[in-house]
């Protein structure tokens, strides 16, 4: 294990924002880990576990002490070959999300086709239950394998301890910072149908005869989210973002009634999608367009995508003061016309 120090934080997220970590190692073997906590445990230094850094935004000032990168590789199978049985995949947390989608595709296994074209590391899929397009990884992980900084050992967490909710888990509420995740097991399907939940996707779809591969739908996936800057195109500066920067918010019946009451006053309609009237959620896109702020809204460096109201992105030499700034602008508009508060969606490091 190499400790580095003053390491540029920048260049290893999608944002591209921030400072430098006080010191840095990039841990490939799961032993390892266990030895670099230690490190960070005899100086008193606060740690942080990086993975594909697509969620985040980090400080200008940097993270004061050790910054863990997760690249722990390394995909086992375990299956039988009757169809329509499950296939047990055991993945590294530093694997390559979308490889392992792709993978788990070409091994005709369905349950995580939609999230193709997710950035990010394995590992990061548990922290806030990684979803899009109907589908999110609590359906079908497992179990995830820790390390345990309050035990000091290595558990492996059944699927129900790990609290997963609508962008949410243990790992990014009660546990915050508890563990260290080196390997997520998912159960997927082989020979199972793709799921064709989303209306985008049932639209795509809509002049086959036939129902697609999972093939057809990761590709689809892949295109509608190229479309909307949700997937990291070298050379598109609007994918130069954490991805959506505020959640849906979820609503009570009265909430809802009042916000639809506002709307009315001004003569606008909340849009009603089935995948978000389920869960009393209301279009976040739709509370920002509807605040002042369109597509490709610029405040210096720091700017809303031109494709999804959702995105805030670096223009190019934005510092996180910059998106930071531009956020509080959005959360403070939004306050005022619609009387709800947005919640960021991506981890703020080092604030
Ligand atoms: C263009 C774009 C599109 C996106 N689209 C979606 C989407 O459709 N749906 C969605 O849910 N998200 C989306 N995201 C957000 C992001 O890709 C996911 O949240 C992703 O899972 C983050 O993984 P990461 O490895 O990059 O984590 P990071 O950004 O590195 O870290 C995020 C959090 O997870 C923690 N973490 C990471 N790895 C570990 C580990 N091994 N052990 C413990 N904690 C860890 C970090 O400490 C941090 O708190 C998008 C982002 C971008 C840039």
């Amino acid at each position: 294990m190499t400790i580095q120090e003053n390491v540029p934080l920048a260049p290893l997220t999608t944002l591209q924002v921030g400072g430098s970590a006080r010191y840095f190692a990039e841990l490939r073997r799961e032993d390892d880990v266990p030895e670099a906590a230690q490190f960070a445990r005899a100086r008193d230094l606060p740690l942080f576990v990086l993975g594909g850094g697509s969620n985040l935004v980090v400080a200008d000032s940097g993270w004061p002490g050790l910054v863990l990168r997760i690249a722990i590789g390394g995909i086992t199978t375990q299956s039988t070959d009757a169809p329509g049985k499950a296939v047990l995949f055991g993945v590294g947390a530093g694997v390559n999300w979308d490889d392992f989608v792709a993978q788990a595709v070409v091994q005709n296994c369905a349950g995580v086709e939609c999230l193709s074209g997710i950035p990010g590391s394995v590992g990061g899929t548990p922290v806030q239950n990684v979803g899009a397009y109907g589908q999110e990884v609590a359906d079908t992980i497992e179990s995830v394998r820790a390390l345990d900084l309050k035990e000091d050992r290595i558990v492996v967490l059944p699927k129900p301890a790990c609290g997963f909710r609508y962008r949410t888990s243990i790992f990014n509420t009660t546990e915050r910072g508890r563990y260290i995740i080196l390997r997520v097991n998912y159960r997927l399907k082989r020979g199972g149908a793709p799921s064709l939940k989303y209306a985008d996707l049932q639209k795509y779809f809509a002049e086959k005869k036939t129902l697609p591969s999972l093939a057809e739908v990761r590709e689809a996936v892949r295109e509608i989210r190229r479309s909307k800057g949700m997937l990291i195109v070298p050379g598109d500066d609007d994918c130069r973002s954490a991805g959506s920067f505020f959640k849906n918010p979820v609503l009570s019946e009265a909430q809802f009634k009042h916000l639809a009451e506002r709307a009315e006053s001004k003569g606008l309609e909340i849009p009603s999608y089935p995948a978000l009237d389920a869960q009393h959620k209301v279009s976040a896109a739709w509370l920002v367009e509807h605040s002042g702020f369109l597509k490709g809204y610029a405040v210096g460096a720091a700017g809303i995508s031109h494709k999804h109201a959702l995105a805030l992105i670096n223009r190019g030499e934005a510092k996180a003061s910059d998106i930071v700034g531009l956020k509080d602008e959005i959360q403070h508009s939004v306050q005022e016309a619609w009387g709800i508060l947005l919640e960021p969606e991506p981890v703020f490091v080092g604030f």
